[in-house]
């Protein structure tokens, strides 16, 4: 799998995404990214939010298991998880170090929301290495526009 290659995030999954992260608050969110593959970048189609069913929710987030297995074995041509989602309600969008070890280093992106500013969320992504002590930021364009898909203004990735 090329890690390299550019991911979309389009408007309206990124604004789904900080709105639930937003709402959740003062307690830490999580959720899939559902994404496919199409001309060489990877698009994020959808937000699923989970619940975070840690025992500290306001320090720490733990995904449901029962509410990710319905979206773990997709169909093909169906998006696949592509990205864990999860806010920091004060801190910045760093990984900590508990985040770094988590058992979902596969997932080809990690994405934080920190509300530190709640007026102005800062979402970054991350490649985590298996192992948990490193990880690579990675870059993302929001496709602006309504639904997505391809046609919109940005859509022009080769
Ligand atoms: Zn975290």
């Amino acid at each position: 799998m090329d890690m390299d290659r550019p991911i979309i995030l389009p408007e309206p999954v990124y604004r789904s995404l900080i709105r639930y992260c937003s709402e959740q608050s003062p307690r830490e969110a999580c959720g899939l990214l559902l994404g496919s593959e199409a001309q060489g970048a990877l698009h994020m189609e959808r937000f699923v939010p989970v619940p975070n069913i840690a025992e500290r929710p306001k320090h720490h987030f733990i995904m449901d298991p029962a509410a990710l297995i319905p979206f773990l074995y997709p169909s093909p041509g169906e998006p696949a998880p592509a990205g864990i989602v999860h806010s920091h309600p004060r801190a910045a969008a760093v990984p900590s170090p508990e985040d770094l070890a988590t058992p979902w280093s596969d997932i080809p992106s990690h994405w934080i929301v920190s509300l530190a500013d709640p007026c102005t969320p800062v979402v970054r992504a991350y490649r985590y290495e298996a192992g948990g002590r490193k990880y690579t930021e990675l870059t993302w364009r929001l496709l602006r526009g309504g639904s997505g898909q391809a046609g919109d203004a940005e859509s022009s990735v080769q």
